[in-house]
């Protein structure tokens, strides 16, 4: 078996964790007798200073080509001050465009070890925190027309349009569908219903839809009290499912309360071609070349690929499998560390997951 992956590393610490991520891969591929075949394109702050551009087309076409791919991180204060237009984070909305990646999977989980770090009271997680944020990514208030700034009768205007067709909003629900349908099988739609126009048709796209899928609870929240329900009883959610503006917040606030940013993977797929898998953190320049960072992000962002891309979800249980048995072990990167912990740097965490596999 050949799978190819296109590897873009980026800036800051992306380069320092995309290694580790290659490591696991070739560990993998010599355990199950598969390659890994990767190439290795720029993209932002790296793409500019190469070529000028944060996206150039050979990245695009290397992408294309790739089974999936796999992104550190981009972005720096070298490049804050430069022209907007050919910023780095242009280079992430360019790639996700060239794909077409229109869901966003962001799992928020706490590790039973990591507890500590965990920003909610023990009592409020002790049934632990495995919550699954499917957010569409190219639709509603970011991307609707019409938008913008203008004077009417003398008076500044800003306006965005929260649109949605059916079919947007059906193919994302299926995405939200199975993955629930790997997970424990419950779904729950969220939208404000109450409120917009928008959402009721999404809630009946995404009812029409559930038809298919006999066997996940669907159920339905409104946008504010999913955000408290959130923090006041995770453990109620498995798969949450919606729209682009309502999962950008809720996606980071389930991420943010598991209190640990280096642990967070995530999955952007399209509707066919290679997904993208990147960590949710940013290119961390504070600590980039120090050997610091968390690479277990990168590495959890692998087993996604290997379930969603790849059809490997055995190897993706293993390598999930082996960053636990790593912090059974207590094994900790600065960002995770605790009292009586074993101190990793980023070289040797990516070595002790390998070691694990
Ligand atoms: P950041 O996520 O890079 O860092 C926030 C804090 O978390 C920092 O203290 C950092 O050291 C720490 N941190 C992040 N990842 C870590 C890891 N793996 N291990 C240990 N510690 C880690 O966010 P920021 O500081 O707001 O942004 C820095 C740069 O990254 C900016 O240029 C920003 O635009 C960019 N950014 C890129 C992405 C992306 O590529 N997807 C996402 C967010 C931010």
């Amino acid at each position: 078996m050949r799978k190819t992956i296109c590897i873009l590393p980026g800036d800051g610490i992306g380069p320092e964790i995309m290694a580790q991520a290659r490591k696991v891969l070739d560990r993998l591929g010599a355990r199950q007798g598969c390659t890994f075949a990767c190439t290795e394109a720029l993209i932002g702050g790296a793409a500019i200073d190469a070529t000028g551009g944060p996206l150039p087309g050979d990245t695009v076409a290397a992408c294309k080509a790739a089974d999936a791919v796999l992104l550190g991180a981009v972005g720096g204060p070298k490049w804050d001050t430069i022209d907007p237009a050919i910023r780095p984070e242009r280079g992430l909305l360019g790639i996700r465009k060239a794909l077409g990646l229109f869901a966003n999977l962001r799992p928020a989980k706490l590790f039973p070890q990591l507890r500590r770090a965990c920003f909610l009271r023990p009592d409020i997680v002790a049934d632990g925190l495995d919550v699954m944020v499917v957010r569409e990514l190219t639709g509603g208030a970011y991307f609707g027309e019409p938008r913008g700034v203008e004077v009417r009768d003398g008076v500044r205007v800003g306006y965005n349009t929260m649109i949605y067709d059916e079919h947007e909003v059906a193919r994302i629900a299926r995405v939200a569908f199975e993955a629930a349908m790997r997970r424990s099988r419950r779904l729950c739609s969220v939208d404000k219903a109450n409120v917009l126009d928008v959402s009721r048709l999404w809630r009946e796209v995404v009812i029409e839809t559930a038809r298919d899928y006999p066997e996940v609870a669907l159920s339905h929240m409104y946008v504010d009290n999913a955000a408290m329900q959130l923090v006041r009883d995770p453990a109620q959610f498995d798969v949450l499912v919606t729209e682009n503006l309502f999962g950008d917040i809720l996606s980071d606030e389930a991420g943010c309360i598991t209190g640990s940013i280096g642990m967070l993977p995530s999955a952007s797929l399209g509707a066919d071609g290679p997904g993208l898998y990147e960590p949710i953190h940013g290119s961390a320049p504070d600590i980039a070349g120090q050997d610091r960072a968390n690479p277990l992000a990168t590495i959890l962002s692998v087993a996604m690929m290997l379930r969603h891309s790849l059809d490997m979800p055995a190897a993706a249980d293993a390598v999930e499998a082996a960053v636990s048995a790593v912090l059974d072990a207590g094994w900790r990167t600065g960002d995770i560390r605790e009292e009586g912990c074993r101190m990793a740097g980023c070289e040797k965490m990516g070595d002790l997951v390998a070691e694990k596999l």
